[in-house]
């Protein structure tokens, strides 16, 4: 039961968190740029400090993803350097302060019961890597990712139970896999808290398991995920020519499906384009379910900003809203980037979010995102897909592979990148600027209706994209 607080502690620990926080405002002010103290840690307020645990009241949702995305090492220094080792800083967002504080009022007026203290869950010996944030319910559905999402939520309710086990997730850069595959975990733990589920991208994995042999307990390391009840691994294209990876892996894969466990994959990539993978670990990928996410529609666009806007607690009118979709399309990462970007620039300005500030805010985020992608990336993305040299893009080789390769590169280039069709020509081998316009149409005709050929330019561009990100 909780030990009944005097007024007079419970000054003294509001007194505390103050003069703590005070603290660690003087440290974090002499590490940052006087703008950003001002912007995201003075509008941070004390709230109570318990001997260990600092609890502080943030503004909304978006500080906290800002401050952690931006400052966590910082803030962890902070913390340590103030509070000591075990030290912890916990968030509250003041709106759910407000409203804690009136459902308290309430509740005062009716009866009052004793409220019997929750049994203390059995202790893991390890992390589960799971984002709480990423859940079903903040996943807006669209025609992209249906069946992926229907399927995920299928699996979070029965893991290993479906048959889609293994489920894996393929789809380009910023469509939401992440996300999708941490709610099922998630999923799992609130229906069965009991259950050993792990997240990890598979380069994770790989530095785990290159640490294992230097330390000498691949066994333990391999032990260890086949005791999983749901082994969540991201990203898993990152496993490609990795050979030993992939054979651990392939062990402890067999494991989890004998016994029913469930298994849970993302990659970039549909199983059967993962070239330098091996062919056992590919076959077993196919036994479950592949699906895909697309890209998502302006409908859904506007949806999925509409409720990332809100959890920042902001509101913004339909007609921002339906502008900053109309804009920016390609994926969801890039609509988020750009919401985070108008708040921060609405912040450092102190100015309200208006239609110009709108506008220039989407003009930034499109201008870098071209600075990021260069030619050169598209070539050797380009060719790294076709396996072939990048000078031959350069001479004038008409091998039809080739050639294919030349045009999607050009193509690419043009719409990726803001540089003009003479310096595109200029870089593959200075070919004049109506080849290029050639190449831009050829492959623009040519994706209407091959449709393989479409999944192997986007398959190419989420590369180019993951890179320069
Ligand atoms: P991926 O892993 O495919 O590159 P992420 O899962 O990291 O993409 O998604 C990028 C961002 O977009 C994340 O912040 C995620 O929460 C958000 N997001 C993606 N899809 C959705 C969706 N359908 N609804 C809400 N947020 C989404
Ligand atoms: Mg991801």
């Amino acid at each position: 039961m909780d030990k009944i607080i005097t007024s007079a502690e419970k000054i003294q620990i509001e007194k505390d968190a103050k003069d703590i926080w005070k603290e660690c405002l003087s440290f974090i002010k002499e590490n940052v740029p006087f703008i950003t103290y001002n912007t995201w840690f003075l509008p941070i307020k004390p709230s109570e400090f318990d001997g260990l645990t600092l609890k502080v009241f943030v503004p909304n949702n978006f500080f906290i993803e800002w401050i952690e995305e931006h400052y966590n090492t910082l803030i962890n220094r902070t913390v340590t350097q103030v509070l000591g080792d075990g030290g912890k800083l916990l968030y509250v967002i003041l709106e759910e302060k407000e409203q804690h504080d009136q459902e308290k009022t309430q509740a005062k007026t009716e009866q009052t019961k004793p409220v019997a203290a929750a049994n203390p869950l059995p202790q893991k010996e390890f992390e589960s890597g799971l984002i709480p944030r990423y859940t079903f319910d903040n996943f807006i559905k669209g025609e992209g990712n249906q069946l992926a999402r229907a399927a995920s939520f299928a699996v979070g309710e029965n893991p290993g139970q479906t048959s889609f086990n293994p489920l894996f997730i393929y789809g380009g850069v910023g469509l939401g896999k992440t996300h999708l595959i941490h709610s099922i975990g998630n999923k799992i733990l609130e229906k069965s808290p009991e259950k050993r589920v792990i997240y990890l991208s598979s380069d994770a994995f790989t530095v785990e398991f290159v640490e294992a042999i230097q330390a000498n307990t691949v066994n333990d390391f391999s032990n260890f995920y086949k005791s999983m009840d749901a082994l969540i691994i991201d990203d898993i294209q990152f496993l490609v020519g990795k050979e030993k990876t992939q054979d651990l892996f392939f062990h402890i894969f067999n494991t989890l499906h004998q016994s029913g466990k469930q298994i849970i994959l993302s990659s970039d990539r549909p199983p059967k384009d993962l070239k330098g993978l091996s062919d056992r670990l590919v076959s077993r990928f196919l036994w479950g379910l592949q699906t895909d996410i697309q890209p998502p529609d302006l409908e859904t666009r506007i949806a999925i900003l509409t409720n990332k806007s809100k959890s920042y607690g902001i509101n913004l009118s339909r007609e921002i809203l339906e502008y900053i979709a109309l804009n920016i399309t390609s994926n969801i990462r890039e609509l988020e980037g750009c919401l985070v970007k108008l708040l921060a620039n609405a912040s450092l300005t102190s100015i309200d979010i208006n239609f110009e500030l709108v506008k220039k805010t989407v003009r930034e985020v499109s201008t870098n995102k071209q600075v990021n992608v260069s030619i050169e990336s598209i070539t050797k993305a380009v060719c790294e897909y076709f396996e072939i040299e990048e000078n031959k893009l350069r001479e004038k080789n008409r091998r039809k592979e080739v050639v294919l390769a030349r045009q999607i590169a050009m193509f690419l280039s043009k719409q990726l990148t803001k540089s003009s069709l003479k310096t595109i020509g200029l870089h593959f081998g200075g070919r004049d600027h109506s080849t290029v316009i050639h190449a831009q149409s050829s492959i623009e005709d040519a994706i209407k209706t091959d449709f393989k050929l479409k999944e192997t330019i986007d398959s190419i561009k989420s590369k180019v994209e993951l890179t320069a990100a």
